[in-house]
């Protein structure tokens, strides 16, 4: 058994992924999934020149001498509205109603804006003068034909959507969300509605991955408690690989009832077992069962949770076509000084904080596998590098947000 350090662990593992396949949902649906297309604009948007105000196209050389004091007179000849498209050319002296969003009109180079002019009858007086341009925008000014407006591989964001509508697209093709299978072990777990007593302790792991699977974008699918026994885990083990993942937790450290080990051994593919220099979480089984990916993540609470925001995460974004597989960092100002053995990266639970335009970051005082406590009060994970004894009060940090 090989210690290998987490970036080398992930490396190995994402080399191992293959990005699944595609299905085509409504826009309407496609919040929060992966894009598999680049989206391309088929023409302008706006398609033509048209007026940023309510007000009249005019020629600008026209009312180059129009202050308050003394305004240019206008002829209005024509009103026009957004989507339609103008009658008459705009002459020398001549000015068109005109509202945001509508075409400029042929002859005119610049649009007043209303709160400038004073409407009476068939003519306006205009109060300002105008740039060539003015109020005017340009065709094409938030879409080019023939531009990618979002990349293969985004999270699609709410304002995806709309660009999405802006080009046209009812449809969008994403990245298949992959099914997960969640497989708890140990005689001491129980579930929620199973009584419970003395040395048990419920199943928190299999429904805290579950929550984990589904804010990674899989879809689990919970499959309860194995018993520490072979049989019953390669049992499991075998039902559970009708889904596209499997993810188990407890049974890869080296005590004498860790079976997963021995019964991944038995029926997994190029089956790896190690001890990432990593803490919480050292121990980690990874390989495949029939070509499904397989991950053995460790027993204690927050090293399951840690293991599978380093792991499992990534590979599910892998599995889904996304660009961005890892959680995203920040640098942030410690608030306190920390100390640890060197030798292992150290996951903190930590509360980042932005403050007076600063980013702090606190460390949760109490830390441990078994302290999921701690995690529960912390929005990021704070990096402690592997070979580094102590972090002084003031450095600045990198944290993992999660979320
Ligand atoms: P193991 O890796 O199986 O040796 O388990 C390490 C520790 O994690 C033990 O204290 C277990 O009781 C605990 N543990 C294992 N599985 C779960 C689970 N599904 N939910 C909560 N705690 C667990
Ligand atoms: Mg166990």
């Amino acid at each position: 058994m090989s210690l290998i350090k987490v970036d080398e662990a992930r490396e190995i593992i994402l080399g191992k992924i293959e990005v699944q396949g595609t299905e085509k949902i409504s826009i309407n649906d496609s919040l929060g999934r992966i894009l598999a297309e680049d989206i391309v604009a088929r023409r302008n948007n706006p398609p033509m020149d048209n007026s940023a105000m309510d007000g009249y196209a005019l020629i600008a050389a026209d009312i180059e001498s129009a202050t308050p004091e003394n305004p240019v007179k206008l002829d209005v000849i024509e009103d026009l509205a957004a989507g339609y498209n103008p009658e008459t050319t705009v002459k020398p002296g001549q000015a068109i109603r005109i509202m945001t969003g509508a075409p400029i009109p042929e002859g005119s180079d610049a649009v007043i804006m209303q709160e400038d002019t004073e409407r009476n009858g068939n003519s306006v007086l205009v109060k300002d003068r105008a740039d060539v341009r003015e109020n005017i925008r340009d065709a094409g000014e938030d879409v080019r034909e023939g531009e990618t407006v979002i990349h293969k591989g985004a999270d699609i964001r709410p304002s995806h959507i709309g660009m999405m509508a802006v080009v046209g697209r009812s449809t969008v093709f994403v990245g298949r969300r992959p099914r997960v299978a969640i497989l708890s072990t140990g005689d001491e777990i129980k579930d929620l509605d199973e009584p419970i007593s003395g040395p048990c302790i419920y199943n928190s792991n299999g429904y805290m991955l579950s929550a984990q699977i589904k804010s990674a974008g899989g879809i689990p699918s919970y499959l309860g408690i194995a018993r520490d026994d072979e049989k019953d885990l390669m049992e499991k083990f075998k039902w559970a690989l009708q889904c596209d993942m499997v993810v188990s937790s407890g049974g890869v450290s080296v005590g004498d009832y860790d079976l997963v080990k021995a019964s991944l051994k038995k029926m997994g593919q190029e089956m790896l077992f190690w001890k990432v220099a990593m803490k919480p979480g050292k121990p980690l089984a990874f390989g495949r069962i029939d070509d499904i990916p397989i991950f053995g993540l460790p027993g204690n609470p927050v090293s399951s949770f840690v293991s599978f925001e380093q792991f499992v995460r990534p590979s599910i974004r892998k599995m889904m076509g996304a660009t961005q597989l890892t959680h995203r960092t920040v640098q942030a100002k410690l608030t306190r000084t920390i100390h640890k053995k060197a030798g292992r990266l150290h996951f903190l639970s930590a509360n980042v904080q932005w403050e007076n335009g600063a980013c702090t970051v606190s460390p949760a005082q109490e830390q441990g596998s078994g302290i999921l406590k701690s995690a529960v009060n912390a929005n990021g994970l704070l990096i402690f590098p592997l070979e580094l004894a102590e972090i002084a009060e003031g450095t600045q940090v990198t944290v993992q947000m999660l979320e």
